[in-house]
């Protein structure tokens, strides 16, 4: 297990401890360069963080909902094509809206869970759980 999963684990047994303390749920700000015909979101890994979300899972969200095709490299992701900061912003709003946010309390404390394989979305901070409305991913 890398040391990032243990950390991760350690954080999520800790007991229900939200992790804004209360505070209003910032969404994190994207940094996008273009090099050529690709565009480098740069800090990429950084928000999967943020967000306590698998790289994985968002990747595969934002190649799919920008049409691209794309791959990781040093914690960037690179998109084939040319996007905007703007546009890369508003697919970040998404999943978050998606995969994130709780519906019923709005709460960011939330975690995916794969049940009988439906993604489903369960909260930490009011124990909702629900099945998640995005992509099939
Ligand atoms: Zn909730």
């Amino acid at each position: 297990m890398k040391y990032e999963e243990l950390l991760e684990r350690a954080f999520r047994e800790l007991p229900k401890k939200r992790i804004t303390g209360g505070e209003r749920f910032e969404i994190p700000k994207v940094v996008v360069q273009r090099e050529g015909n690709r565009t480098i979101f740069r800090n990429f890994s950084q928000i999967a963080r943020i967000i306590n979300r698998s790289e994985d899972h968002l990747f595969k969200y934002l190649v799919r909902s920008l049409g691209t095709a794309g791959f990781l490299e040093h914690g960037r992701l690179v998109f084939q094509g040319k996007f905007t900061q703007d546009e890369v912003q508003r697919e970040i709003e998404d999943y978050i809206k998606r995969y994130v946010i709780c519906r019923e309390c709005n709460a960011p404390d939330t975690e995916l869970v794969k049940e009988e394989r439906v993604l489903m979305i369960r909260c930490l901070a009011c124990g909702a759980k629900y099945p998640a409305r995005g992509l099939n991913i």
